[in-house]
């Protein structure tokens, strides 16, 4: 079960839809106490550290990518009804906010697991930074996750500097600094913009700062490819 989500690694916590009709049928004693026990996962994240969360995101990219996922077997109204009055997602993930990124998907997790926020170009604003400054400090997330995405409009269009309609010209100058860098190739400027945005999260923000250099949080980038759904770390 290595590669399993990290609220199935405890064995009470994998009934699926399957099982836990089961249980009802047996008795109505064991239907609740299966119930009651979905609630530890509530609190599993504390045992993480910000590398298993990290291994948690990845394995579960692999999982999609490989199309071995896992998180559709959940049942989705239970899980709805523990997370009503409470959050504890393991990871944040920083996304663009183009349609071929599902972060939940790529990632094979499902409700309650990933608190996603999600920005043309995935740049680092300073609601984005509020944003996850409350998944750091509040919720308790283990690892932020700058996801850059291979073809990304935004990027490609910062790069382009072309006059734009509307306010599509605010997301450039966050975008600029990557561009700086990498030139003007689309991939290179992808990576370099998810590095930067990590990297000025991870020193700027005096939520985010001390919590990575105590060790509690993590604050990493990658890449996703469109073509084969995988997520590399940059
Ligand atoms: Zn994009």
């Amino acid at each position: 079960m290595s590669n399993s989500p990290w609220y199935e690694k405890t064995s009470i916590l994998r009934f699926s839809r399957r099982q836990f009709i089961g249980a009802t049928a047996t008795s109505a004693f064991a239907a609740v106490a299966a119930d009651c026990l979905f609630m530890p996962q509530l609190n599993a994240q504390i045992t993480l550290t910000p590398n298993d969360a990290l291994k948690e995101l990845m394995d579960g990219n692999e999982r999609f990518v490989s199309g071995r996922m896992t998180s559709f077997e959940h049942d989705l109204q239970i899980l709805k009804e523990h997370t009503v009055d409470k959050q504890e997602p393991f990871a944040a993930v920083l996304a663009c906010a183009d349609s071929r990124v599902p972060v939940e998907l790529i990632f094979d997790e499902t409700i309650g697991q990933i608190f996603v926020t999600r920005v043309a170009g995935n740049v680092v604003t300073p609601e984005i930074i509020g944003s996850l400054e409350y998944g750091a400090a509040v919720l308790g997330i283990k690892i932020i996750m700058i996801l850059g995405h291979a073809n990304c409009g935004a990027v490609k269009a910062a790069i382009q500097g072309k006059d734009v309609p509307g306010q599509i010209s605010s997301l450039f100058p966050h975008i600029q600094p990557a561009i700086d860098k990498a030139g003007s190739d689309l991939a290179a400027v992808t990576k370099a913009n998810a590095e930067i945005q990590a990297k000025l999260l991870r020193e700027s923000s005096p939520v985010i700062a001390p919590l990575v250099k105590e060790g509690k949080l993590k604050v990493v980038s990658g890449v996703y490819t469109l073509a084969t759904g995988k997520v590399t770390l940059s």
